[in-house]
């Protein structure tokens, strides 16, 4: 079940999508990043648990935009652990690492994996159920994601995005939704994607600085010129992390 909040932005498309995974048995159930402190998300959450039992909560990435709500947990659901990469954020639960499974019913099928995938933030996971993918940030539902300075790395990036298209490969997710936009029904097509629109920032960045380009903002300027106002921010950021990796390779 996904639950939208109502937190729009250019970074944040739609809103955040918080989701509620319901095990098979129906009596107990698992949610994927809380999301942000809103009133009426908070009770569109549990109006979605409902009855069941909620026996944990994942965190993808420590962003506000997912996180926030994990600060007044204490006021709905104290005992429920959370499982996320950074300590700050892990409750009643170790913090979480790549290739472990979290169990929340009884059912075989009641299992979620935890696959590391860092590079928009060094915290970011994914989750896998069965073949559908819970990818945060790591892929966005329209657009390509943001690759945030200093929390992230694009050599990282490039890693996470290979290992996700890996498992597509061998048909071990057909699905991905993130958390941010719709569901992706062609997670190959958008994957590879993704690879060739970062190896072309990558490239343009690269002719930006052999052009004469120096500092952050003057390869933003010229690599980034069409992005409208409102992401020009972001794009700094991105530009910032391309320039580590480049000057690292
Ligand atoms: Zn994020």
């Amino acid at each position: 079940m996904r639950i939208q909040a109502d937190n729009p932005s250019p970074m944040t498309l739609d809103g955040t999508n918080s989701y509620v995974l319901d095990s098979a048995g129906g009596s107990t159930a698992l949610l994927i990043d809380p999301g942000p402190e809103l009133a009426e998300h908070r009770s569109a959450l549990l109006a979605a648990v409902g009855d069941r039992d909620l026996r944990g909560i994942i965190l993808t990435h420590q962003h506000a935009d997912h996180s926030e709500m994990l600060g007044s947990i204490e006021a709905w659901a104290p005992e429920v652990p959370v499982h996320a990469v950074l300590e700050r954020f892990a409750r009643h639960s170790e913090p979480v690492h790549d290739g472990q499974r979290i169990s929340f019913g009884s059912a075989a099928e009641d299992v979620v994996e935890v696959i590391a995938t860092p590079g928009h933030t060094a915290d970011s996971i994914s989750v896998l159920h069965g073949t559908t993918l819970y990818s945060g940030d790591t892929v966005l539902g329209r657009g390509t994601t943001v690759i945030t300075h200093p929390e992230g790395s694009v050599g990282d990036y490039l890693n996470s995005l290979e290992t996700l298209r890996s498992l597509v490969s061998v048909g071990r997710i057909e699905t991905i939704e993130p958390a941010h936009g719709p569901r992706i029904e062609n997670p190959a097509a958008v994957l590879d994607y993704y690879r060739t629109h970062r190896a072309e920032r990558i490239e343009q960045v690269r002719q930006a600085l052999a052009a004469g380009a120096s500092g952050a903002e003057e390869v933003r300027d010229i690599v980034y010129r069409d992005v409208p106002d409102n992401v020009r921010e972001a794009a700094l950021q991105i530009v910032r992390a391309q320039l580590e990796y480049v000057s690292a390779d």
